[in-house]
């Protein structure tokens, strides 16, 4: 494309240029599960001018508010946590052993760079491997294969003293270096957009409906929930709070279009065809049908997948947190999810933006969801 015509491209598109720079910052800041309030103050300043009130909870589950004395409540959904490894154990050759914070990936460590969180501020330090030459075959001649209790990062430490000094203590939390690029054809890649591209999607929503001047009959509430990659606890504790009528989930799904994964098992979704939709008992099927009507109004492309018992995400949690809450999840399709170069397509972002926005305008507390 010539360069003008991509300005014009660019110009057209619902991400402004704020807007994408605000994206750049917020995933490259870490936000690991259980300390994720330096995002959250990120995402919460963002969010500001585009609300009425705000409010944090005791772990930091994040809330701005649109309409903040209405009685019937929707809620717009993203988590803000990412994957991270816990310091458990240092040597004393000063190397350090750790354990998961969610379901980071052992495999893609090796000789991987990371930032460890310590008391006295960042400490660089990397993922050692044994080099090709020196790696002894085992009596199966096989090669060693990373495992959390053979991987380690080394600081530049050489004995427990050091690393000590530098901050470092069981308990620090350490995440992966690499942050947002972007490849050609509108990909983008970056550390955790899982599922911090669902905070900036849904902060979109908040500042289109203030750009646009559009008026809700009810109150929307924006949530950015902590502790999701350990078991969906952020969303449970703030969907208690709140008690919505109205729940919309974001979060990432599986593009199954790459090598290795089977579609049979896990369906056929891609990267730029539009977000995709769940099928599964904490999907609330009226609501569902909504959004998928919405969609087709819009003219908004949508992928259908089903999931078996469990979306493995916080729609479970506002859907069953209180006393049933009609809840939906829309999923943006993504490459190589728990992985430093997680891949999606900006056109997904906006269709779902597009999609929540759209959804967002056409609820009202007159919204039938009953099933009788
Ligand atoms: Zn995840």
């Amino acid at each position: 494309m010539a360069k003008t015509e991509k300005a014009k491209a660019k110009s057209k598109s619902i991400i402004t240029d704020k807007a994408f720079q605000f994206l750049k910052n917020y995933i490259n800041n870490p936000s690991p599960t259980g300390f994720e309030s330096g995002g959250q103050k990120l995402w919460l300043e963002y969010l500001k001018p585009y609300t009425d009130s705000q409010f944090t909870d005791p772990y930091g589950s994040a809330v701005g508010v649109i309409n903040p004395s209405s009685p019937f409540k929707v809620v717009i959904e993203a988590h803000a946590d990412e994957i991270s490894w816990f310091v458990n154990y240092i040597s004393n050759e000063g190397l350090i052993y750790l354990k998961r914070n969610g379901g980071v990936d052992h495999q893609i460590a090796p000789a991987k760079r990371v930032v460890i969180h310590g008391k006295k501020g960042p400490v660089k330090a990397v993922f050692g491997w044994p080099a090709i030459h020196t790696r002894m075959a085992s009596v199966d001649s096989k090669e060693p294969q990373p495992r959390v209790d053979n991987l380690f990062l080394d600081c530049g430490a050489r004995n427990k003293k050091e690393v000590d000094a530098l901050g470092i203590h069981v308990g620090s939390v350490a995440t992966y270096e690499e942050g947002f690029d972007e490849l050609a054809h509108d990909y983008y890649i970056g550390r955790a957009f899982d599922n911090r591209i669902g905070g900036f999607m849904i902060a979109e929503v908040a500042r289109l409906l203030a750009e646009n001047k559009k008026k809700l009959s009810y109150g929307l509430y924006i949530v950015n929930a902590v502790q999701e990659e350990i078991g969906l606890r952020g969303a449970e504790m703030i969907a208690r709070r709140i008690k919505p009528d109205i729940a919309i989930i974001t979060d990432v799904t599986h593009d199954t279009t790459t090598p290795m994964v089977n579609k049979i098992i896990e369906g056929d979704v891609a990267c730029g065809k539009g977000p995709s939709l769940a099928y599964g008992p904490a999907v609330h099927n009226k609501l569902l049908t909504l959004v998928q009507e919405t969609a087709e109004k819009h003219k908004i492309p949508v992928q259908l997948r089903a999931v078996s018992r469990s979306t493995g995400t916080d729609t479970e949690s506002f859907a069953y947190a209180n006393d049933g809450c009609p809840s939906v999840l829309i999923s943006i399709p993504l490459r190589y999810m728990h992985t430093t170069v997680e891949m999606l397509h900006r056109k997904d972002i906006e269709d779902t933006i597009k999609l929540m926005y759209e959804t967002v305008l056409t609820l009202s507390p007159k919204t039938k969801l009953s099933y009788f």
